[in-house]
């Protein structure tokens, strides 16, 4: 048997049954931890299967992905070409009042009665149904985790009874690739989930309410929340409708993107300013002095310093490699006093961060530059998401934070602190073809 495959029946962890049982309350944030909570706790929910299965839902779980996949008796969950895909919240079924987020597994209804029809509709008509939810009130790192995915599955268990037609659902529970718009969902399902059978992507869809309609799309409405549905749909290359133009036949309504779009990203920048002939990157070999980054966190600054300061032989000075500042400190005085230019890598957001490298060239006489990089902090977030979309090693994102944080801490490099120029680096993207197209994508 191939690595890859044994390595994910491995993985995979099957439940059958729709409830779940009372269990302590989990806390914990990192995603071995998360890992190790769910792993517990899809063994106790497989050992009383044959209490509480009413209908047959196997949970599975993949990374920070909780997948229910109801089987109706008698059917064979089959591959399929074609795949109508929905959103679930507000897309195929809603609270009972005028609140937002369910209070409990029973606070559901279909979004109105034409939706149970219409799936079954395109069950027979040879679709395979698939409902792909962002559900981080899910994780078990939050104090209500626990309960809300026991609520969830009862949930999901009830929707199925009242269903009765074969269908998967797919739960986000964190904020990595997996939740829309980024379609790490989408990828797995098809690598994984429907194997066998390539998709047909033009006559697969998406549907969600995660629209971006504005203001007044239809007389009286008000504009949708968010509009990751639609980027979710876009980013994978499927058609989307909107819930009331596929249910109700409803006209297109109006929308617009917000957020951080890759695709607008100018390319036509330098790469440093100010660009004239006294600036230079690298200084000659015999030279020294010392360069201080101020960037975010995924602003480029690492890639920029090996290819443009480390390769001319700069001492790279990084905190995420030598651990701590004390090691970083260490580490300068060492290639000042051996007469190496060295360069400071971390996110120095405060000038009392920077003061301690700029003392130090201080006291060998060595002139310190600055070199700002102004990618925004929503270039910075997507960079983050993008290193972890397209790591094949799985680099996890970078927490929100550690945005924060730089936020909170940062002040403008000025000249008085000691620099003898501040650069300014503008975020280039590099990569091939292919690397370009998933960088491009919606993140947020
Ligand atoms: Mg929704």
């Amino acid at each position: 048997m191939d690595k890859f495959v044994q390595k994910k029946q491995v993985e995979a962890e099957t439940i059958k049954t729709v409830s779940g049982t009372k269990r302590k309350r989990h806390r914990s944030n990192s995603i071995e931890e998360m890992d190790a909570v769910l792993k517990k706790e899809a063994k106790v929910v497989e050992s009383t299967s044959r209490v509480f299965s009413k209908n047959v839902i196997r949970w599975t779980l993949h990374n920070s992905l909780l997948i229910g996949q109801y089987i109706k008796k008698g059917d064979n969950f089959e591959s399929r070409a074609n795949i109508a895909a929905f959103d679930l919240d507000d897309t195929l079924i809603t609270t009972k009042g005028v609140h937002r987020f369910p209070k409990d597994a029973n606070d559901w209804k279909w979004l109105n009665k034409k939706v149970p029809e219409r799936l079954t509709k395109l069950y027979e008509e040879g679709y395979k149904i698939i409902m792909i939810s962002n559900q981080s009130v899910l994780n078990p790192g939050k104090k209500t985790g626990d309960k809300k995915r026991t609520e969830f599955k009862n949930k999901i268990g009830q929707i199925a009874d009242s269903l009765n037609i074969s269908f998967e659902i797919y739960a986000a529970m964190a904020y990595d690739k997996y939740r829309k718009p980024m379609i790490g969902i989408w990828n797995y399902f098809v690598e994984n989930r429907n194997v066998g059978v390539t998709v047909d992507k033009e006559n697969s869809f998406y549907v969600g309410d995660a629209a971006g309609r504005i203001e007044n799309w239809k007389l009286g409405a008000s504009s949708d929340w968010t509009d990751t549905d639609r980027k979710f749909a876009e980013n994978i290359g499927i058609n989307f409708y909107a819930p009331e133009e596929f249910f109700d036949n409803a006209e297109v309504g109006s929308f617009s993107y917000k957020g951080f779009d890759p695709k607008k990203l100018p390319r036509d920048v330098p790469l440093f300013t100010p660009s004239s002939s006294s600036s230079q990157l690298a200084l000659p070999a015999d030279q020294c002095e010392m360069v201080i980054f101020v960037g975010y966190p995924a602003s480029g600054k690492s890639t920029f310093a090996k290819k443009w300061l480390v390769d001319a032989g700069y001492v790279h000075v990084n905190q995420d490699t030598l651990k701590t500042k004390q090691k970083c400190i260490r580490a300068c005085e060492t290639a000042l006093k051996e007469n190496k230019s060295v360069v400071i890598d971390n996110t120095n957001p405060s000038k009392e961060s920077r003061k301690q490298y700029i003392d130090i060239a201080k006291q060998c006489g060595v002139p310190v530059r600055c070199f700002w990089f102004k990618a925004s902090e929503a270039l910075a977030r997507h960079n983050n998401m993008y290193r972890h979309f397209n790591s094949e090693n799985e680099i996890q994102p970078l927490p929100d934070i550690a945005f924060n944080v730089y936020n909170s801490k940062f002040f403008e490099p000025k000249l008085e602190e000691g620099f003898q120029e501040i650069i300014h680096i503008n975020f280039i993207f590099e990569g091939n073809d292919h690397e370009r197209k998933i960088f491009n994508l919606w993140y947020s």
